[in-house]
């Protein structure tokens, strides 16, 4: 049995109340352990013990150098307990094995070593004017970071923010979701091992109302980087405007996976498949919409619900699962519920759509295909977050973009096509944050990450997650001889 604490002032220690809820496994939905339940009190003393440590400059003026060289520790320790990292991660989250050993977790590490190699390469500009000005940019850590993540591949997306927000000399409270505990908990083990200087890294768990909600009102914390649905995401914002929280907001997304006519058919159906059933649907960057050319929809349709057919769903422990549980028994339901709700509006569960036979136990739920669907529906429009995808048919280019950008989220888009002049003009067209052609979601950690309209605000990822979030730009102005001053007072 699991027994979580926080993680304050490099301690491990239980809710000042005493508080805990259970741990639950969705392979079979017992309970695995307890968890301390953050109250307000502990977000305050995680929030002091970082604010304590920011002021100290321990982290924040410690020389980049040896900054750099403590976040490609993490990196390494986080690769030395990759066999227990997965472990935790698959008994909590129930995504298969392969996907957390051969993805999430290398990945993990490498937004370390990334970030540590960002910080060594931070540049700011510098301007001259008519050799009598010398002006220029430096870079400051913000102060004291709010982290708020999802349980949808939690090691991973955790460190997506940790990494960054340590590199820059930010101090942190962690505040992970509260179905998914584990492996953030040994993320904490392995700072430690990395020996940060005491309140650096803090983690405080529990649910959103009573953990997270604190963490965002609190005056001694100044910026919330938050991964999660849209609508935590405005609670979120309208909670922190007291205290003038900075924000960048990762959130929800339906994204369109656009199959023209002349895309290379094969590379496409993978690509289909993957960017969709993988991480048991539960991916923000889903294409859970398939818009499909109309001339070739009966033919591809016809071969997906083949392959559908065949995922191997299972228990995720095993290296050959392609999908797992999924996370909860609400969840379960609620991707459930969008079943009736298809049906009603007309659309056809063509493969899918239910638990897996001899599956009585656990959140197993049959990859899905649905068919005979309209963009107007809510299977189209919401999002489901689980195995379950719609295809839509569409007839040219302009219905492609149309259809893609009619809906409220906008976090990725994919586009298969031959014609490259098309593949670039439809990715310019496409109104969200990242676009790949002819490939599932590959990531750049150059690139900004994000979306827009209701999948985000702002971009982390490369220099940005530095410059635009958890460090301040300051404007250093120097004359490079005696200046000229408007003489005032005689
Ligand atoms: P939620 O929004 O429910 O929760 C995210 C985090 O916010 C959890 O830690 C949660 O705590 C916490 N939280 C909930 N309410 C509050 C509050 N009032 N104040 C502060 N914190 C709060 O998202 P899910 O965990 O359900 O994750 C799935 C969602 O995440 C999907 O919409 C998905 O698209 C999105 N996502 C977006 C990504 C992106 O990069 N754009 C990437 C991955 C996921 P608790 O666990 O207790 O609820």
């Amino acid at each position: 049995m699991h027994n979580i604490l926080h993680f304050i002032g490099n301690e491990f220690v239980p809710s000042e109340s005493g508080a805990t809820f259970e741990i639950l496994t969705p392979i079979s939905n017992s309970v695995i352990g307890n968890c301390a339940s953050g109250q307000p009190a502990d977000i305050d003393r995680a929030a002091r013990a970082a604010r304590a440590a920011f002021d100290s400059g321990s982290w924040s003026k410690m020389k980049v150098k040896d900054r750099a060289k403590k976040i490609r520790t993490i990196g390494d320790l986080i690769l030395k307990h990759a066999e227990k990292i997965a472990e935790l991660e698959i008994e909590d989250t129930g995504i298969p094995r392969a996907q957390i050993t051969k993805g999430a977790i290398p990945r993990a590490a490498d937004n370390f070593y990334f970030f540590a190699d960002q910080l060594e390469s931070l540049r700011g500009d510098a301007y001259t004017v008519n050799d009598e000005w010398l002006n220029y940019v430096i870079y400051r850590p913000v102060g004291v970071a709010g982290l708020i993540t999802p349980w949808n591949t939690p090691f991973m997306l955790e460190t997506w923010k940790v990494a960054p927000a340590l590199a820059s000399g930010c101090t942190v409270v962690l505040k992970p979701a509260e179905w998914s505990p584990l492996s953030a908990s040994q993320l904490c083990k392995i700072i430690q091992e990395a020996d940060l200087p005491p309140g650096v890294f803090n983690c405080v768990h529990g649910f959103g109302e009573s953990a997270g909600a604190p963490l965002v009102t609190h005056p001694m914390v100044n910026l919330i980087s938050f991964t999660g649905e849209t609508t935590t995401g405005q609670t979120i914002i309208k909670n922190g405007a007291d205290t003038l929280k900075r924000y960048s907001m990762e959130l929800g997304g339906k994204s369109p996976n656009i199959v023209f006519a002349d895309a290379d058919l094969d590379h496409a159906l993978d690509g289909a498949l993957w960017q969709v059933y993988s991480l048991n649907g539960e991916r923000c960057t889903a294409g859970s919409r398939l818009l499909v050319e109309d001339s070739i929809h009966d033919s591809f349709v016809k071969r997906l619900a083949e392959r559908v057919k065949k995922i191997k769903v299972g228990d995720p422990n095993e290296m050959s699962t392609e999908v797992g549980p999924l996370i909860h028994p609400e969840h379960f339901s609620r991707v459930k519920g969008f079943m009736h709700v298809a049906k009603q509006d007309g659309a056809t569960i063509l493969v899918g759509g239910d638990r897996p036979a001899g599956y009585g136990v656990g959140n197993y739920f049959l990859p899905t295909l649905i068919t005979d669907v309209t963009n107007d529906m809510r299977i189209a429009q919401e999002e489901v977050f689980g195995p379950v995808l719609v295809v839509i048919p569409f007839k040219g280019e302009a219905e492609a973009i149309r259809l893609a950008n009619d809906i409220k989220y906008g976090l990725a888009g994919y586009v298969w096509t031959r014609d490259v002049e098309r593949a670039h003009r439809v990715a310019a067209s496409l109104e969200c944050g990242m676009v790949w052609v002819n490939a599932q979601n590959v990531r750049d950690l150059r690139l900004p990450f994000g979306g827009s309209k209701w999948s985000g605000i702002g971009r982390e990822g490369g220099e940005l997650s530095f410059k635009e979030f958890f460090m301040e730009a300051k404007s250093v102005h120097v004359p490079l001889k005696a200046n000229h001053i408007p003489r005032m007072g005689g």
